[in-house]
């Protein structure tokens, strides 16, 4: 298959991980004879310094002509420092995930056994946790009209819509992906307070019709909150709409350990968005410690989701698993009982991953 897949790698660590992104996708495509073509451009900070806007229209023209899109991350602490900074980073990111409509952001929360000493929460509720956020990305109360600061300063108003369209569309692709996993799904709501939560359950609750082999249980987002740090086990796929994905996912991210391991992608009907959960972290930019894999991670998202490549997703995931198992860590993953020459570089860890991808052949 010939792909075209555009690399934005941003600020901060964004460049030092995507171009093992980049290599490890190019490694995928020799060995599976595929051609991905790779072109660069840019967003956030370095491309208001380059071309004075966050995300140029000729950048947003490419992008949705591409085949799939590997972010790095924004952001740079000369606007973090000054909140009244017109022009901003991260206006690139919303910019382009509303131009290309990408509804849905899908995170996976896996732990990965040699990880498991790294997270606060007991080894034996941990072990084996393995699920799926699909949350709704471009609707709900963060978009909601009106909003406002009511005339005596001492009121606010947001408001919380949900159509059904909405709801539909990516309950679809959470249930579809539920029926290539274990086929349980969680969909979360708060149906006993709120109008827009009830509209989410029933939309839900009707489309299950329509896939009677997946299990699906509603859950308010109160006990999904306990739920996810008292049993991880039970849940598959999570469904949820923006503001309460958008906290349970964080709490989740807890489950997996380092913001380093954790992948992401933001898709709707066209081209999707790959890239890692964490910021440009400018405290360690430049210094060769930022842990790539979540980048990688990223790219076996993209292989699988936009690409249909699942054997070669697995290749990678299989590869990082492969890794960790021979003891390899960058230090943000490393713990008292790694031994100190197995803590490596950003460069040296994706040499290693990628001769792990190369000698499995
Ligand atoms: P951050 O994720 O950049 O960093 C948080 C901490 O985690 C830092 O100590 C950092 O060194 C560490 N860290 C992050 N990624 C790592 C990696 N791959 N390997 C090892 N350590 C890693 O979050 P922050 O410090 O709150 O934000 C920094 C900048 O990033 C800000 O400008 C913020 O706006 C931006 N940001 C961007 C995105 C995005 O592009 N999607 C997301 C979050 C934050």
């Amino acid at each position: 298959m010939n792909k075209n897949i555009i690399v934005l790698a941003g600020d901060g660590i964004g460049k030092e991980v995507t171009q093992w992104g980049v290599k490890v996708l190019q490694e995928i495509a020799d060995q599976f004879g595929h051609t991905f073509t790779f072109e660069e451009a840019l967003i956030g900070h370095s491309a208001i310094v380059a071309e004075g806007a966050p995300l140029s229209d000729e950048t947003i023209e490419r992008c949705k002509k591409a085949d799939a899109i590997l972010l790095g991350a924004v952001g740079h602490p000369m606007y973090d420092n000054d909140p009244s900074a017109k022009v901003r980073p991260e206006q690139g990111l919303l910019k382009i995930r509303k131009e290309l409509g990408l509804y849905s952001n899908i995170r996976p929360i896996k732990i990965f056994d040699e990880l498991i000493g790294a997270s606060s929460l007991k080894p034996e509720i941990l072990r084996g946790a393995d699920f799926l956020f699909y949350r709704e990305l471009v609707s709900g109360i963060y978009f909601g009209r009106p909003r406002e600061r009511f005339n005596d300063g001492n009121s606010a108003k947001d408001t919380k819509v949900y159509h059904r369209y909405e709801v539909e569309r990516i309950a679809r692709q959470a249930f579809d992906a539920a029926r290539t996993r274990r086929k349980i799904l969680h969909s979360i709501d708060k149906a006993n307070v709120l109008e827009s939560s009830r509209l989410w359950r029933e939309t839900v609750q009707v489309l299950s019709t329509e896939y009677p082999d997946v299990t699906v249980t509603h859950m308010f987002v109160d006990n999904a909150a306990m739920q996810l740090i008292r049993d991880p086990l039970q849940f598959d796929v999570i469904l949820t709409g923006n503001m309460f994905g958008d906290i349970l996912s964080d709490e989740a991210s807890q489950i997996a350990g380092s913001l380093g391991m954790l992948a992401s992608a933001s898709v709707g009907d066209k081209v999707g968005i790959y890239e890692p959960i964490h910021g440009s972290a400018p405290d360690i930019a430049g210094k060769n410690i930022a842990n790539p894999l979540a980048t990688i991670l990223s790219t076996a998202l993209m292989l699988d989701i936009s690409f249909g490549m699942k054997e070669e997703a697995n290749t990678v995931i299989d590869a990082v698993d492969q890794l960790l198992k021979s003891g390899y860590r960058t230090s943000d993953i490393a713990d008292s009982t790694t031994d100190k020459n197995q803590i490596l570089g950003t460069k040296e860890i994706g040499n290693k991953l990628l001769n792990i991808i190369k000698n499995n052949k």
